[in-house]
């Protein structure tokens, strides 16, 4: 039976941490699939269709690799694609503060999903998505954070 893992978030942007996570997690699942948590009253910094870009820029030769949006839990969506692990990346104790409740309350919604949590690389640490939006908004340059495959100029108008 093949592992599915479904990667949750916002990646508003996708930065090289969440690359990173993707890159280490697919030594141990078949697929992944990144899922892009939309909620059409959140405003995002990009829209869902340039995030999906993005990504898909990303990982266009690694098959292994699906992009995709959910605007319901995640739990549904794991339901819907046969997903028994979902994947998420820990940063600090605060990441696992806040990691731990909602893995265990989706532990009693679908008991048989697993949530499975990579650490973060020491030098990813303190990479994330709010501080490079809030450089971009400043025209900063953001080239560092951001996966060198996604040409930041297609998306920024
Ligand atoms: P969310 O809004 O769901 O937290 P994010 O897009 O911020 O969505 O993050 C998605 C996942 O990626 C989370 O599990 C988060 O912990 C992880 N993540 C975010 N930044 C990094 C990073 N620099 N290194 C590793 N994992 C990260």
């Amino acid at each position: 039976m093949s592992k599915i893992a479904v990667f949750p978030g916002s990646f508003d942007p996708f930065t090289i941490g969440h690359e990173s996570i993707v890159h280490r997690a697919a030594e141990l699942f078949d697929k992944i699939i990144i899922a892009i948590g939309h909620n059409e009253n959140k405003k995002a910094f990009f829209t869902l269709s340039q995030r999906l870009g993005m990504i898909k820029d990303v990982f266009q030769n690694e098959p292994q690799v699906e992009v995709t949006h959910f605007e319901d839990l995640t739990i549904d969506l794991c339901r819907r694609v046969g997903a028994k692990y979902i994947l998420r990346g820990l940063r600090t104790s605060a990441d696992f503060e806040y990691e731990r409740a909602i893995a265990q309350v989706n532990k009693m919604m679908y008991p048989e999903l697993e949530s499975v949590f990579m650490l973060t690389l020491p030098e990813h640490t303190s990479i994330n998505s709010t501080i490079v939006r809030e450089v971009l908004k400043y025209k900063g340059d953001v080239s560092k954070f951001i996966p060198a495959s996604i040409d930041l100029n297609k998306y920024l108008k």
